[in-house]
């Protein structure tokens, strides 16, 4: 909580300085022009005043960012267009993707908090910290995050990858699944893979995480090795699901732009004595 203590939360007005930098939602969606995606005061001064929500979302050597909340459309003044948290994905920079799903996160989570889950009273900001305060139950609530478990089963020179029957495309990729209460991540990865495919694995290893605000997941990416059973797609969940050569493997997501793409990416090095 140490930056969260140095910024203001809810800035007025008048706390604003030239070196904050902003980033605008109307609704779902960010205004952005070309690859900007960050207006500083003097352009966004205009939008400021009425309806506007000003949230603190992160702080970096240059300055502070801020969600700015807008009520009205303010593609014409800023020159801009209105872009999905998603579409920024492929079109941004790592940082505008980072930055626009913190802001997009805190957009939800405020807009979903604004009653108290067990007495119904409506909420009050915290004024120092991320978080919404009953007043009536005193109960405190924090953003939320959800952890799911992605995770890449391999044999030797062999990847088992999968497609969704949820979501209709043509990627195969991991396996992955939220975490159950009381579960540790590990245990995630080995429940997840024997309903959705009916395999054991062992040598279970942590590799990296993702952020990914779709709405709000903590992405843990592991990979296992496969350890017996014949694979049994899980009816309703997974379409097809196949061991792949290193060499031979299917239409699979980037690695820029996902944990599922870089688990695969790195253990096709791997395989291939390149790191
Ligand atoms: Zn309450």
């Amino acid at each position: 909580m140490d930056v969260m203590a140095a910024a203001n939360i809810f800035p007025t007005h008048n706390e604003l300085t030239e070196t904050d930098q902003f980033i605008v939602f109307f609704g779902e969606r960010l205004a952005t022009r070309q690859t900007k995606f960050l207006w500083n005061l003097s352009e966004i001064n205009h939008l400021l005043g009425g309806g506007d929500k000003l949230i603190f979302i992160d702080v970096s050597a240059d300055g502070s960012y801020y969600l700015l909340q807008v009520d009205e459309d303010p593609t014409g003044s800023l020159g801009a267009n209105l872009q999905s948290l998603r579409s920024l994905l492929f079109s941004q920079s790592e940082l505008a993707f980072t930055l626009a799903g913190k802001a997009a996160q805190l957009i939800d989570w405020y807009g979903s908090h604004r009653f108290c889950g067990a007495c119904g009273t409506e909420t009050l900001n915290h004024p120092e910290q991320r978080a919404v305060i009953c007043h009536s139950c005193k109960r405190h609530y924090f953003p939320r995050i959800n952890p799911c478990a992605i995770m890449l089963i391999v044999d030797g020179d062999k990847i088992l990858l999968a497609r969704s029957a949820r979501f209709k495309s043509n990627f195969f990729s991991c396996l992955a699944g939220f975490m159950e209460v009381g579960e540790t991540a590990e245990e995630t990865v080995a429940r997840e893979v024997r309903e959705e495919v009916g395999l054991e694995i062992e040598n279970i290893r942590y590799l990296k995480s993702q952020s990914w605000p779709f709405p709000s997941q903590l992405m843990l990416g592991f990979i296992a090795d496969y350890k017996s059973g014949d694979i049994v797609p899980e009816p309703g969940e997974i379409e097809e699901a196949n061991w792949y050569h290193v060499d031979e493997l299917p239409v699979v997501p980037s690695a820029d732009i996902s944990v599922a793409g870089e688990l695969i990416q790195y253990y096709v090095r791997q395989v291939r004595g390149q790191s």
